[in-house]
């Protein structure tokens, strides 16, 4: 919660330049605009499983990095390839979440689900929500629409300078969510 709040108090410094103008380069924050400004609409809360995959010292391959050491199930190895359609039922099973809180949540489209390790760790389940981050996210998310109310208002013209060009440029870095910053 601690976390959630100071990258607010970020958060308003960002607000207070780009009303001015100018862009303070918090990236967290900028993504979140990017995706309210673009309407994004996430099917999975990431990358794990599809663009990326984690090789232990056996060469098995696991979803990311942090299931490394999991007891959970690995996809393939280096030697005989990647287990496709193992993989291709787990993002599937990812994108329903009906189960779950997900399917009435207003912050669906950006989350996702959240962090599938974090799940794990907390949940015994890598598609069952973290409730008490769940919170956190959509303060984080309100948040987020509310500064982009106010730029909006104050420098209509900081989104087309700023937001734009960013999302042309192949291979921008992406943040981290804020769920893993905060773990
Ligand atoms: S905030 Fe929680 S309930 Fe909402 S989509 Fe994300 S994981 Fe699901």
């Amino acid at each position: 919660k601690r976390v959630f709040e100071d990258m607010k108090a970020l958060g308003r410094r960002y607000v207070e330049a780009a009303c001015r103008g100018e862009n303070i380069g918090f990236s967290n924050m900028h993504q979140l605009l990017t995706d309210i400004a673009q309407g994004t609409k996430k099917q999975v809360p990431c990358g794990a499983g599809l663009g990326m995959l984690a090789v232990d010292k056996e060469g098995d391959l696991h979803l990311c990095h942090r299931f490394v050491g999991s007891d959970q199930p690995t996809y393939g190895n280096v030697d005989r390839g990647i287990d496709v359609p193992k993989l291709a039922r787990f993002i599937e099973t990812a994108q329903d979440r009906t189960e779950f809180g997900c399917k009435t949540c207003r912050i669906r489209s950006i989350c996702a689900g959240g962090c599938y390790h974090e799940s794990y760790a907390r949940q015994g389940d890598a598609f069952a929500p973290v409730y008490h981050y769940c919170d956190l996210m959509r303060d984080w998310v309100d948040f987020g629409v509310e500064a982009y109310v106010r730029i909006m208002q104050a420098n209509p013209a900081f989104f087309r300078t700023q937001l734009e060009p960013r999302l042309a440029r192949p291979g921008a870095a992406q943040p981290r969510p804020a769920q893993e910053l905060a773990r």
